[in-house]
């Protein structure tokens, strides 16, 4: 029998550490222009084995000031879950992942890309994709929803145009401003929605209950959904028996038991699972899970980052049968570098399809990554 190929021997030998930061091509405002954001703050992990299998991962917090992660967070918790990493067979994914929760609980956006990074491994090994060995692919892509920064409403509209020009059918509106602004932006965009054409009004939390209450009541109607509205799953079970329009929630969405609680109590109809602010694909996967058998719709998504964001995320989305499947996000296509010319997933008439090769399908060329800042060693 070949030596790592289900002999039990496979171990994790090495850990490897980079660091990169990710300039955004446009200077990006969400929550009605409360945090402003230029460039995004990345951390990739390469893991080896003894038999030489390699897997990569990553994990890319949006920014510092959006929710309790940050770029340098995922490289300290790195330091201290290499230990527990170390040694351990990748392709039995549910072990590191309780490795590292008992070694350190929460700090989820840490364990993220080392989760991601077994996948990789798991998948080379069975010679499957790592979408199939989440459950298995669907044949069809995914559908990419853009990522429209708060602004003016004709600034708003501006840049649904441009993404409408990438092949874009769907887009995630930031808005958050205040009642009236919020109000307008809202009847603005839906006077130009296009047939088949998906928006997603998103609040960040910038909303009071009063000011959702006063927003949502005024423009309900069909095709307008709303994303995070409030800051708590409090906030949200006060106002979502006063309105009928769908919420989305993923900001609130971290453990599988916001999940139990958002489907067990009716405060949501759409997840938007952030692969890396839930601790990874196992977890999401998880969570997918959970919206599956609750009737609730699913975006799949990084929380920022590279083509190997974009792939984790397409991954787990098109293991989603597509009727409950509403779309994934395209970072790659909002940051000015790349990592992997011209492999991945990429935008094709504003799709994401993953391939049939097995694990993630492709790596990082690793010059462009520069040297590692940390490397450990079993
Ligand atoms: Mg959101």
């Amino acid at each position: 029998m070949q030596r790592g190929y289900g002999d039990g021997t496979l171990k994790i030998t090495r850990l490897s550490v980079f660091h990169k930061d990710l300039p955004l091509s446009k200077p990006y405002w969400l929550s009605g222009g409360r945090l402003r954001l230029d460039g995004l703050d990345a951390t990739f992990v390469k893991i080896e084995t003894d038999a030489g299998l390699v897997g990569w991962g990553g994990g890319t917090p949006w920014g510092h000031s959006y929710v309790a992660a940050h770029g340098p967070g995922v490289r300290a918790g790195l330091a201290t879950l290499a230990p527990v990493i170390l040694g351990k067979d990748p392709r039995l994914v549910g072990h590191v992942e309780q490795a590292m929760d008992v070694c350190l609980p929460g700090h989820l956006h840490a364990k993220s890309p080392v989760d991601m990074a077994c996948w990789d491994i798991a998948g080379q090994s069975a010679g499957l994709a790592i979408a199939d060995m989440l459950g298995g692919r669907y044949p069809d892509g995914t559908a990419i929803a853009s990522s429209v920064s708060s602004g003016t409403t004709n600034e708003v509209i501006d840049e649904i145009e441009r993404f409408r020009a990438m092949g874009y059918g769907s887009h995630s509106v930031k808005i958050g401003v205040g009642v009236e602004e919020d109000i307008a932006c809202i009847r603005a965009v839906q006077a130009i929605r296009r047939p088949r054409e998906r928006f997603l009004f998103d609040v960040n939390r910038a909303w009071s209950r009063r000011q959702a209450l006063a927003i949502l009541s005024a423009v309900v109607e069909p095709g307008v959904a709303v994303e995070q509205p409030c800051e708590s799953l409090d906030d949200m079970a006060a106002i979502r028996p006063m309105t009928s329009v769908p919420i989305s929630v993923d900001e609130s969405l971290v453990t599988l038991q916001d999940a139990v609680r958002i489907a067990r109590d009716g405060l949501a109809e759409i997840f938007g699972i952030k692969i890396n602010r839930v601790g990874g694909l196992s977890k999401a996967a998880r969570i997918r899970d959970i919206a599956m058998s609750h009737g609730i719709d699913c975006y799949v998504m990084a929380t920022g980052g590279t083509v190997l964001a974009d792939a984790e995320a397409a991954h787990l989305a098109q293991t989603i049968p597509s009727h409950r499947r509403l779309g994934v996000w395209a970072c790659q296509d909002m940051i000015t570098c790349e990592v992997a010319p011209g492999r991945g997933p990429r935008n094709r008439s504003g799709m994401l399809t993953v391939s049939s090769s097995p694990g993630l399908g492709f790596a990082p060329d690793e010059y462009l990554l520069g040297d590692p800042t940390a490397v450990y060693e079993l």
